[in-house]
């Protein structure tokens, strides 16, 4: 079974990823932060989704989910929190998430940081993180201390390399920019931040990454490397070495960027 997955921008930069094959009316709706260009998309594609997979309660990644719900009253998963919408069946740490009507299953991780209840889905060697990982970046720390997003990030990089990682919005191009302050030197990242300003001038997604990649060039995701570390005193010179005093460190910095 062939599965294809597309991205469908709404709003600013967020993505609703979609997932689907040749072989199935249904298809699964990954965080639809807005109804009216995902509901375009299966009217296109004549899909109806059979789940909605849901990250995150923030409204860019859930406003979609009623009017996608009064149309076809989709299974609906998310995390543990009163803020989610209605009908939303609750996930937790090592829940599997059963899609028999594309033969799809996704393991859930708990990966709070971004926001306290944030979850990701794993399977099929896709991983759709919501605002957790974003290509050379993370997630702003609304909810959760620079520890807990050391801990999420490396769960996530502890997934198989050739995983490939589907995030929330398009933020790669602004992220590398800022990771090429952070590791000027990282050659990987030099490449990468040339092949994104590429896709990006031709208004081209920029995902998915993979695990291994973000491995490579993420500086959130290599807080334990020399370079990163010595670029974090640069900026705050009396923080400890320690992986999540140096995340906290380069959150600020990104945040105020
Ligand atoms: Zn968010």
């Amino acid at each position: 079974m062939q599965i294809e997955i597309n991205a469908v921008p709404a709003l600013n930069d967020n993505y609703i990823w979609v997932i689907h094959t040749a072989a199935h009316d249904h298809c699964v709706v990954i965080d639809p932060g807005e109804a009216a260009p995902i509901i375009r998309w299966l009217e296109q594609h004549h899909k109806r989704p059979a789940a909605i997979l849901l990250t995150h309660h923030h409204y860019d990644h859930v406003n979609g989910v009623e009017a996608l719900n009064n149309q076809f009253n989709p299974k609906i998963w998310g995390p543990v929190d009163e803020r989610m919408p209605e009908d939303t069946q609750p996930l937790s740490e090592g829940d599997h998430v059963d899609i028999p009507e594309l033969e799809l299953n996704f393991e859930v991780l708990e990966v709070p940081a971004h926001t306290r209840s944030h979850i990701a889905f794993f399977g099929h060697q896709m991983l759709f993180c919501g605002d957790t990982l974003f290509s050379a970046g993370c997630g702003r720390l609304f909810e959760g201390t620079p520890a807990q997003m050391l801990a999420a990030l490396d769960k996530l990089g502890a997934l198989p390399g050739d995983t490939r990682v589907y995030c929330g919005h398009e933020y790669s191009q602004s992220n590398c920019e800022f990771a090429l302050q952070v590791e000027p030197e990282n050659s990987a990242l030099q490449t990468r931040a040339e092949q994104v300003k590429k896709l990006r001038e031709h208004d081209r997604v920029t995902l998915p990454t993979t695990i291994a990649e973000e491995r490579r060039y993420n500086p959130f995701m290599r807080t334990r490397e020399t370079d990163v570390i010595a670029a974090a005193k640069s900026i705050e010179p009396e923080i400890e070495s320690a992986p999540e005093a140096v995340l906290g460190a380069i959150r600020r910095w990104k945040d105020a960027h």
